[in-house]
């Protein structure tokens, strides 16, 4: 083994004296950062005070004294005052299309009433044509201070929206996605009466007299969107790949402004990255992207070997995942528990999508050596997949390193915990979505349940189990130091840590964010750390994340985002 070290060694000392000694000693790197504190999240070494930077790539990282030889006439040089360097993060969840597409709609996070969003609504008729929808995106009644409007299964009604807008539709989506309000107009236009049928997977929710309130669960939603695609559909072709383009690009400035270089985006359809493909060939996009395929069994039947996409575009984009659902949402009521809601004890949430399905999906996945990433939330959607991808690799003991995911695995019994490090599943969890449920989860669970099943990184960290870190946006921000801050505080808005015994290391949440995201899209050999050779992608921070207090975290600011040796974003 230490002869290997020293060979090892050996032969990176020669690959940087050849770097160095091949390009005119007088050029030097193109870029070098000095003076600063280097986390490199690589274990060899684990910090460092300056790095070089040659073409797309890390050339060298060591002292400031070291780093300043590989300085010649042409290159650029900053001088980082002590800053806080990291490998940028890398967003192992994230919606990348609906983050921009939050441009586009009505921004309903911060109401603080559902008067708040009927007001919201008013004035947007205002400046729409009869006809026209009026999107909203976001709204939460669980962070609502009161409960202002007519209450039916614990959600607002649409009678105020009917009101302020009688001759527009109306669509509003639930933070978690997984439920919309629609007002009359809009109802109409999908047809809905009392006599529509609930889709299954889906829960179209009535009063006592059983007309349609408005809101709408998990599949019974597309009713209205059905009604409102058909609206988007009468535009011209090019009109909808311009409004596709300019979403994309809103996306992309988003991460690079918060210190994002790579994301896993966690659902798009082909069509979708043959977009992407089409962007990055005309480097129109910059943050790299790892794709989930999010499409019916056919068709991934139909075209997956097509859509096999390795490092495309100088390592920009790479698909090799298959998204799916096993379930619905927490706030929504739709995650699939074992027992019934605290707060409805009819209810123990939706199956989305049939075992037999799912099922089918894995052994598309296995087939075509693509990583299965399965949305699971509640501990029944949880232990079903795990059950399923049991099963499937199983039966496929040839394939290895599969690196199959289960993306949220918010709500674990406990006998499921040591299943993840024991079939190599990667646990993609969210750390903001621990703090934003935070205060409702007992609520929904339970004391006993909600505190010992919910979040339980430190258990999965315990076993072994690799985690990768993610915001999930547009469900929650696009800020991975929000995410940070609650990935190692677990501090809810209120200030009070929701089961603080869960808490990840600053080290642990930094690999979380980087070298594990990397693993878990089959990159850590060229992602998630600073290590000569692997791409220059870096972001220097106002704080340092591993000694700065807590509550200094929220306050960091992103100086530097740069991607490939490229600066890309600089805070003003
Ligand atoms: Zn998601």
């Amino acid at each position: 083994m230490n002869y290997l070290k020293a060979f090892l060694m050996l032969m990176f000392i020669i690959f940087i004296s050849v770097v160095l000694f091949s390009c005119d000693s007088k050029e030097g790197a193109d870029l070098v950062l000095l003076n600063g504190k280097i986390a490199t999240i690589d274990k060899n070494y684990p910090e460092a005070e300056a790095i070089a930077i040659q073409g797309d790539t890390i050339l060298a990282v060591g002292t400031t004294e070291e780093i300043e030889k590989l300085i010649g006439d042409n290159t650029e040089v900053i001088d980082l005052e002590g800053k806080f360097v990291m490998p940028g993060f890398y967003d192992s969840h994230l919606h990348f299309y609906s983050l921009g597409a939050l441009k586009l709609k009505l921004d309903l996070r911060d109401a603080e009433y559902w008067s708040d969003i009927v007001n919201i609504v008013a004035n947007d008729v205002k400046n729409k044509k009869p006809g026209e929808w009026i999107i909203g995106r976001s709204w939460h009644q669980e962070k609502w201070k009161e409960v202002d409007y007519i209450s039916v299964d614990g959600f607002p009604t649409s009678e105020e929206l009917d009101k302020v807008s009688p001759d527009n539709p109306v669509l509003l989506t639930h933070a978690s996605g997984h439920a919309i309000i629609a007002n009359k107009k809009a109802m109409e236009l999908a047809g809905i009466t009392n006599e529509t049928v609930t889709p299954p997977g889906g829960e179209i929710v009535k009063d006592e007299n059983g007309n349609p309130t408005g809101v709408f669960k998990e599949d019974a939603s597309s009713l209205i969107y059905y009604a409102y695609n058909k609206y988007l559909d009468k535009r011209s072709p090019e009109e909808i790949k311009q409004t596709d383009i300019q979403i994309l690009k809103f996306a992309d400035e988003e991460c690079l402004a918060n210190g994002i270089t790579s994301v896993t985006d966690a659902s798009s359809s082909f069509d979708i990255i043959d977009l992407y493909k089409e962007l990055y060939d005309k480097n129109e996009l910059n943050v790299r992207m790892s794709v989930m395929i999010y499409e019916s069994n056919e068709n991934l039947n139909k075209k997956i070997a097509d859509y096999k996409i390795i490092g495309y575009a100088n390592n920009h984009l790479t698909v090799r995942a298959i998204k799916q659902f096993i379930d619905g949402a927490l706030g929504s009521r739709s995650a699939w528990f074992f027992e019934p809601y605290n707060d409805k004890p009819t209810d123990i949430g939706i199956n989305v999508t049939s075992l037999e399905y799912l099922e089918e999906t894995a052994n598309i996945a296995i087939d075509n050596d693509f990583q299965l990433c399965t949305h699971a939330i509640g501990d029944r959607g949880n232990k079903e997949m795990l059950d399923i991808y049991e099963k499937v690799m199983k039966q496929h003991p040839d394939k290895k390193d599969l690196r199959w995911r289960i993306e949220h695995a918010q709500h674990l019994a406990k006998n499921e915990i040591n299943r993840f490090s024991q079939l190599g599943v990667i646990a993609s969890m969210q750390g903001c979505h621990a703090t934003s449920d935070g205060p409702y989860i007992v609520k929904r669970l339970g004391e006993e349940r909600g505190k010992a099943e919910s979040y339980v990184w430190r258990d999965l960290l315990n076993a072994g189990t690799i985690i990768c870190n993610g915001t999930d946006a547009p469900v929650e921000l696009v800020s991975p130091i929000l995410c940070f801050y609650s990935s190692v505080t677990r501090k809810m808005s209120d200030g009070i840590e929701f089961t603080p015994e869960q808490k990840m290391t600053r080290m642990e949440a930094l690999e979380s964010y980087t070298i594990n995201s990397a693993y878990a899209s089959f990159e850590e050999n060229i992602k998630g750390s600073l290590t000569p050779g692997k791409l220059a992608d870096i972001i220097v921070l106002s704080n340092n994340l591993l000694t700065c207090s807590d509550e200094d975290i929220p306050k960091t600011e992103v100086l530097y985002t740069i991607i490939g040796g490229e600066i890309l974003y600089q805070s003003k």
